[in-house]
């Protein structure tokens, strides 16, 4: 297929938010979402702690240079598409990190689209607009709207789908 755009999620794609959670935060690791609104409300108060937690997180192994391969052959068809948590949770900055973070390790030249989680699916406008994340109600969200999913769980298993697209060689 040839797409229009691969969108890269950050959080569990990217840049490791659950190691994030473990080694800033010193809680234990969410689960796979929905997370209890117990647990929300305790990990964005530990959140709230860190200085400049999202800009703090390490890359995932291998997924910069990942990241980089499919920016090789596509161009600036490649963004990214990452979600900041909702005003109420008070996370100060939330969105310059990110920036910052991607600036830091991706350059200067990739377009990063901040939005919130359920702002997501507006980016899917057709089968040609993929989206690389890790979390599987966005995934589905993501394919109601109309739109090509990959489910992230690691590098290597990601590079092998994006063979099979026909996006890397
Ligand atoms: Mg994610």
């Amino acid at each position: 297929m040839n797409y229009e755009k691969i969108y890269f999620d950050m959080d569990g794609v990217l840049s490791d938010f659950n190691k994030g959670i473990v080694e800033l935060c010193k809680m234990e690791a969410p689960t796979q979402n929905p997370n209890t609104p117990e647990y929300d409300e305790r990990m964005f108060s530990a959140m709230r702690k860190v200085d400049r937690f999202y800009f703090r997180l390490d890359p995932i192994e291998n997924t910069l240079g990942l990241f980089k391969e499919v920016q090789d052959i596509c161009g600036d068809k490649v963004e990214i598409l990452t979600a900041i948590p909702k005003a109420i949770r008070n996370i100060i900055g939330a969105d310059t990190d990110k920036l910052e973070w991607v600036r830091k390790y991706l350059g200067y030249e990739v377009k990063v689209n901040i939005v919130l989680r359920r702002d997501k699916p507006k980016f899917a406008k057709g089968s040609n607009y993929l989206l690389i994340d890790d979390t599987p109600n966005n995934i589905e969200s993501w394919r109601k709207a109309g739109g090509d999913d990959l489910l992230f769980k690691d590098a290597e298993s990601a590079r092998i789908e994006l063979k099979l697209r026909g996006i890397l060689n």
